[in-house]
């Protein structure tokens, strides 16, 4: 394959519930796992988001959607050809996690939404992650109706019809619903004809600056590692516009604090793109879609253990401004979603107050904001940690009902 076809083009999020198998379905459709932190593995949740890439392929002489696969051999043993690779996004289901899949909502093309045909529709996060998905304006959805194994035909059609009153006047209202089973890897090929139709790859244009969501940092030098061997910081994100080559220069912002006689202040870092990789490889010049590592020429004492998580990088010159307060328009939703049952507080959502701590995600960033003014659809904010963002950037706003931050409504920065 060329390496054309094989950095992603897309990036699509998985969403929904815990245990209604995001990872299970990621695993099927690209052959890795995503919960790699070993972390994650222990509480069996997917704690930062996981990318992983896939590459669908179809069957010469095949019609659809069976020709679909993510096998390079197709049944009657000739070669499949590649159509598209996608990364996929694994949002974690794990509702106090809600802020890490928000940060992945700006970096998604569209989502799957995976329901399982086990239980009851809506789970607490089906229905958050829907209106997370509507309020970030991600329309480009497909829904995977999974575990169909393990229902008989009654409660799957019954299940099926659940999932299609739920998404009524939606976002996802015209979505297809997929019946797959994940685990026994049961209807990809109709699951994968649906994404091919439904989450096109957006039309980008090379020329706009290079803007980059950085998700992650490293520094992936072993202790110990000589001065001569040191390798600069590594930031890992989504290229949402523009392209990054090989030897281009790179500024992120809000970039790092600095202390200088008790005066602190946020000064953006400047380097160079030392090396790329997309996919699993290195390339000369990088493209939206899917993870990207981009290896700089900072000391790697910047970049270590995610510290330029939620930053943005580009172009010199080209960012954004760095905001340590900003106002907001404000969209409220009706009630609180996503509230399981047997919790408390109120469902009503009240108006923004002077005062309240809120957090805030922009970007791939979160942040928590003291209100320093509200009136009626606006309000000011001052933050604890900077972020970088254009004015018109939309922010997810989440309040503390009971012990949980949720989601109450979508800002826009004025
Ligand atoms: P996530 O929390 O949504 O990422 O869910 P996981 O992918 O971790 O899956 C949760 C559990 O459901 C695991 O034990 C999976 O093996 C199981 N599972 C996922 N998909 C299927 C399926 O299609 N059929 C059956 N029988 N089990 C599944
Ligand atoms: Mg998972």
């Amino acid at each position: 394959m060329t390496e054309a076809n094989t950095q992603p083009e897309v990036n699509i999020g998985l969403v929904g519930h815990v245990d209604h198998g995001k990872t299970t379905l990621v695993q099927a459709l690209s052959g890795s796992w995503t919960d790699q932190h070993s972390e994650e593995m222990k509480r069996g949740i997917s704690i930062r988001l996981g990318y992983a890439d896939a590459t669908f392929r179809r069957c010469p002489g095949v019609d659809e959607p069976e020709c679909y696969t993510v096998d390079e051999e197709c049944e009657d043993g000739s070669a499949s050809e590649p159509v598209r690779t996608v990364s996929f996004v694994d949002a974690p289901g794990h509702e106090t996690l809600m802020a890490t899949m928000l940060s992945g909502a700006s970096i998604m093309d569209g989502a799957v939404l995976v329901v399982s045909a086990t239980e009851d529709v809506p789970q607490a996060q089906t229905e958050e992650h829907l209106m997370a998905l509507d309020l970030i304006g991600i329309e480009n959805i497909v829904i995977a109706q999974n575990k169909v194994d393990l229902v008989d035909r009654d409660r799957a059609v019954d299940n099926y019809e659940q999932i299609q009153e739920f998404v009524e006047g939606t976002v996802a209202e015209d979505a297809p619903i997929v019946p797959v089973s994940a685990q026994q890897e049961v209807n990809l090929d109709l699951l994968i004809d649906a994404i091919e139709s439904e989450i096109p790859t957006p039309d980008r244009d090379p020329s706009e600056h290079a803007r980059m969501y950085a998700a992650r940092s490293f520094d992936i030098n072993r202790p110990g590692a000589t001065a001569e061997d040191l390798k600069g910081g590594v930031v890992g994100g989504s290229l949402v516009s523009g392209e990054l080559s090989v030897g281009d220069g790179l500024e992120i912002r809000p970039g790092r604090e600095v202390d200088e006689e008790g005066q602190t202040e946020w000064r953006p870092l400047e380097t160079t793109v030392r090396s790329l990789q997309a996919g699993d490889h290195d390339v000369e010049t990088a493209h939206p879609g899917g993870l990207l590592g981009v290896g700089t020429g900072l000391d790697p004492s910047l970049t270590k253990g995610d510290a330029l998580a939620g930053q943005v990088a580009g172009e010199p010159g080209t960012l954004p401004p760095t905001r340590e307060e900003f106002e907001m328009k404000v969209d409220l939703l009706d009630r609180v979603v996503g509230k399981e049952d047997d919790e408390s507080g109120e469902s009503d959502i009240e108006e923004i107050s002077t005062g309240e701590p809120l957090m805030l995600t922009v970007g791939t960033a979160t942040t928590v904001g003291a209100v320093t003014s509200a009136r009626d659809g606006e309000c000011e904010v001052s933050l604890k940690r900077p972020v970088c963002a254009e004015e018109g950037a939309q922010i997810a706003i989440n309040r503390r009902v009971g012990a949980r931050w949720r989601l109450i409504g979508v800002g826009t920065l004025a």
